[in-house]
């Protein structure tokens, strides 16, 4: 029997996520099976025009204002409905859909993710960022709801998969080390942005790569497996995976493990999400086990990754300091890709804002209230702005 046409929307369709996204949609039967209500990019107008006209969308959004123009005109005579700028993106996230992608990078996302799970359908929800600064509200409104939240980072997609609905024990979370996993301190030290970009094992935007050579992309799953998945602090371990194939693993009670396995291909976690709580047959490669033959595990080293420490002062801490962390992590990662902080910098950067800002009067409250996590967001980057950075710049 065929099955109903869905409406969907993608947020973020332009970058890594997104654009596998939109891909997915065209590979399961494109306009034929999905009515596409909302497209949303920023700064890369051609392909978002390009992607509306073949999902025939209804509607292009940017966030950027600057972009209304050359976006309008792209799309002149197609009937597709163009808007810009941060507003009609919340708009545009508003617009009720079966099924939408949460994939802007960064706390950008989270005023969207917010409008998405405000009306209902399921959201595959790819910004970690959201969940890490403002887990607890956005958890909050899905209940309201009665949203259904596919996790679709690889880790928390794989631990969704093995959770099978049983009380979880442990929640380890895999982490491939990225490029510089056996480098020294010494040698981190002189890491830069173009050696930082590139992963070894997936193709990601260029923040999320960065992050994930730093493991501050780690200590931002084990924030947002905290809240994903109701885990206490103790629970949530990091085991360092170096062939990525293991995306991660649910301990119980029992003594068992089970471990969700692929290639590093995100498109498996985006069309479970898709397809979720069916399977369907993916344009992802199987695994030769043999092949492969072995599987390694590590322990991460915290002199090295500092991010990881730091992570776990946020679990402990709670409240609003997911919100400090994340904000202050983004602004020390724009001050790196800038050429102004270096790469070990960026962990003293989070670092000292956590120490100043833990006397704040909110940060040890969890909060329902999106000014209360705007509010620590922004005193995190005024702070942050303050430090004196080593480089001098
Ligand atoms: P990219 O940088 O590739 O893409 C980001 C998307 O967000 C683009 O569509 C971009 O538009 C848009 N965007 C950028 N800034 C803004 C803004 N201020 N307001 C609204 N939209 C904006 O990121 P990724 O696809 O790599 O990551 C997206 C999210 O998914 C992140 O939260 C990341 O942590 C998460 N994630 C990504 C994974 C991956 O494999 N890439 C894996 C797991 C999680 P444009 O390009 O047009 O400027
Ligand atoms: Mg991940």
């Amino acid at each position: 029997m065929p099955e109903p046409r869905r409406s969907v929307s993608v947020f973020g369709a332009t970058g890594s996520i997104g654009r596998n996204t939109v891909e997915l949609l065209h590979y399961q039967g494109g306009a034929e099976n999905y009515d596409v209500v909302a497209l949303s990019g920023a700064g890369n107008v051609d392909l978002l025009a390009q992607q509306a006209r073949k999902a025939r969308a209804r509607l292009a959004v940017t966030a950027r204002p600057e972009c209304y123009r050359a976006l309008k005109d792209n799309l002149a005579g197609t009937g597709i409905e163009v808007a810009a700028g941060t507003e009609a993106l919340a708009e545009a996230a508003s617009r009720p859909v079966d099924w939408a992608m949460s994939a802007i990078v960064g706390v950008a996302g989270l005023v969207p993710t917010l409008q998405l799970v405000r009306h209902g359908g399921v959201v595959a929800l790819a910004n970690k960022e959201s969940m890490v600064a403002a887990g607890e509200l956005v958890r909050a409104e899905c209940a309201r709801a009665g949203t259904r939240l596919i996790p679709t980072d690889s880790e928390h997609s794989a631990i969704f998969q093995a959770m099978q609905g049983q009380e979880a024990d442990r929640i380890i979370l895999t982490a491939s080390g990225g490029p510089f996993r056996d480098w020294s301190r010494e040698q981190m030290a002189t890491v830069t942005p173009e050696m930082a970009k590139a992963h070894p094992n997936w193709a990601m935007g260029d923040r999320i790569s960065v992050d994930s050579a730093s493991m501050f992309n780690k200590a931002l799953e084990m924030i947002e497996a905290r809240t994903l998945f109701d885990a206490r602090p103790d629970q949530i371990e990091v085991v360092i995976h170096p062939q990525s194939i293991i995306h991660s693993m649910v301990g119980f009670r029992d003594g068992a493990i089970l471990a969700q396995m692929g290639p590093p291909d995100m498109r498996g976690a985006i069309g479970y999400a898709l397809n979720w709580p069916q399977r369907r047959q993916l344009p992802v490669e199987k695994l030769d086990l043999v092949a492969l033959a072995r599987l390694d595990f590590e322990a991460p080293d915290p002199a090295r990754f500092p991010a990881l420490r730091l992570a776990r002062q946020v679990l402990e801490a709670g409240g609003l300091s997911g919100a400090a962390f994340n904000a202050a992590k983004e602004a020390a990662l724009d001050l790196f890709l800038q050429g102004r902080a270096g790469f070990l910098e960026m962990a003293d950067l989070v670092e000292q804002v956590l120490e100043i800002l833990g006397s704040h009067s909110k940060i040890g409250h969890s909060s329902h209230i999106l000014q209360d996590v705007a509010e620590i967001d922004a005193e995190a980057r005024r702070v942050l702005q303050g430090l004196p950075l080593r480089m001098g710049g």
